[in-house]
């Protein structure tokens, strides 16, 4: 991996997303050397991902470059890498670059797209969690829309014009708000030829509600704002296959389309390595402490999505979102800092800043503390949020200016087919795939 000796006790991250960047922007302070390793070299905004696969944002507006992290005045390196097995016994860990030794090991690996075990669904579906997924329901619809035109039959114009996204989450929500507006403001000027009813919108959950996550007065707003924009919600719809372009549920219903996109949950994705005891049966997700030490381990940390770390208030660790990945990661670089000195180390406590889903235009939703916002306040407090936590100053630019030139063009401009989606032909995710 060509990575220099120094004097200095050695770190490795794995994972640059909220959690890696937050410790490896604070830990250069240290006479430490860090290592960083990521199996991409940009760390992904993942909450705007929904606007990549919906035409609104360039995908480089919301990657930012990990090596622009690497601060030249200290002992700290990056390195691409796909991590595959952690060797706890030797203290070193096995990458595809080769391997490479720690003193400290961090753990900021977040999560994947939990298929529940159905293969027919994860041969099948689209998954939403990276850039080059995103591009590839972007490219999908645009290319199911092109085809659409260049048939005469209409049920399989409906087939191909039809979306559908198991999982009324944030990002099932986000998605068919997004595809809502799609139809409404950009359908009939690109496609005119094409019968604007014919593109529905499907969003289906196996709960009673969407936002389940959220409380009932956000859940039953959002329900109302998706409604207005015309996208079809099937509650209680558990999703069981989707083969031969039709998705079926347990309970019966079909649903024929062309575009089926997964967003019903996530797992923890950590590399090997570890014993059955220091992974949670729920989520599989690495136990901590209050100091996010692994479980039965002196110098191994995890932080972020594939932590667990169990509360009072959070029986079964703290939500899978941004805000507990920030929030770990800061306070292990200050812990690190504070061992370095001879300190003692601070237990983590989480402040909840609250939970936000946009739906459209001038709708979103807010649960803060016990207070519950709606409507025009909340999209705009969604979009400064947004603004503000989004990775690099240049981002913040480009992303402001296109939602400002969408806002008032009811745009979306990023309706490109770049890269064909096509299902045969698997697309390398990273290098190391590329290479294999
Ligand atoms: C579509 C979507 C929308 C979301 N919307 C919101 C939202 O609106 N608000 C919110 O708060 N949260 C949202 N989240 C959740 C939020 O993005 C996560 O909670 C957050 O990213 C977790 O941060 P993390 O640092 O733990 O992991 P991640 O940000 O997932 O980063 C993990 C990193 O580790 C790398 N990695 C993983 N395994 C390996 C390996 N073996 N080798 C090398 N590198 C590896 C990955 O490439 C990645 O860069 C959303 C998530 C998704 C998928």
């Amino acid at each position: 991996m060509q990575i220099p000796a120094s004097k200095n006790p050695r770190v490795v991250i794995i994972g640059g997303g909220f959690g890696g960047v937050t410790l490896s922007r604070k830990l250069t302070e240290l006479k430490l050397q860090v290592i960083l390793i990521d199996r991409h070299n940009y760390h992904t905004f993942q909450p705007l991902l929904y606007q990549v696969a919906t035409s609104g944002l360039e995908p480089d507006s919301i990657a930012f470059p990990l090596r622009s992290i690497v601060d030249e005045n200290h002992d700290y390196l990056f390195r691409m890498a796909e991590v595959e097995k952690i060797n706890l016994e030797a203290n070193s860990i096995t990458t595809s670059i080769g391997e490479i030794d720690y003193d400290h090991l961090i753990l900021a690996t977040g999560t994947k797209t939990n298929f529940f075990g159905n293969e027919q669904i994860e041969r099948n579906a689209l998954p939403m969690k990276s850039v080059p997924q995103a591009l590839d329901i972007r490219s999908l619809m645009l290319q199911n829309l092109e085809k659409a035109t260049i048939t005469d039959d209409v049920k399989e114009q409906q087939k191909l014009m039809r979306i559908v996204m198991s999982g009324a989450g944030p990002t099932g929500v986000e998605l068919s708000g997004a595809f809502a507006e799609f139809k409404n403001g950009v359908l009939s000027r690109d496609y005119p030829d094409l019968n604007p009813d014919w593109m529905e919108i499907h969003l289906l959950d196996g709960a009673d509600r969407i936002l389940s996550a959220f409380s009932e007065k956000a859940s039953i707003k959002a329900y109302k704002y998706l409604k207005e924009l015309g996208v079809q919600i099937h509650l209680d719809q558990m999703v069981s296959d989707y083969e031969n372009d039709i998705v079926s549920t347990k309970s019966g219903m079909q649903l024929e389309t062309a575009t089926f996109i997964w967003s019903a949950g996530v797992i923890g994705a950590h590399p090997s390595g570890f014993a059955e005891d220091m992974i949670s049966e729920k989520g599989n997700r690495l136990k901590v402490d209050l100091f996010n030490k692994v479980q039965g381990t002196d110098n191994v940390y995890a932080v972020g999505d594939i932590a667990q770390m169990k509360t009072e208030d959070f029986p079964d660790g703290h939500p899978q979102v941004a805000q507990p990945a920030i929030q770990q990661g800061d306070n292990l670089a200050k812990n690190l800092i504070r061992m370095a000195n001879g300190k003692d180390m601070k237990p983590f406590s989480y402040f909840d800043k609250g939970s936000m889903a946009i739906v459209g235009r001038n709708r979103a939703v807010a649960d803060i503390g016990k207070f519950t916002l709606g409507g025009f306040l909340a999209w705009f407090a969604w979009l400064g949020v947004h603004l503000y936590f989004l990775v690099g100053v240049r981002n913040r630019i480009v992303v402001l200016l296109n939602w400002t030139y969408n806002y008032f063009n009811f745009d979306r401009a990023a309706r490109l087919i770049i890269r064909p989606y096509s299902k045969k032909i698997e697309v390398p995710e990273t290098v190391s795939e590329l290479e294999e």
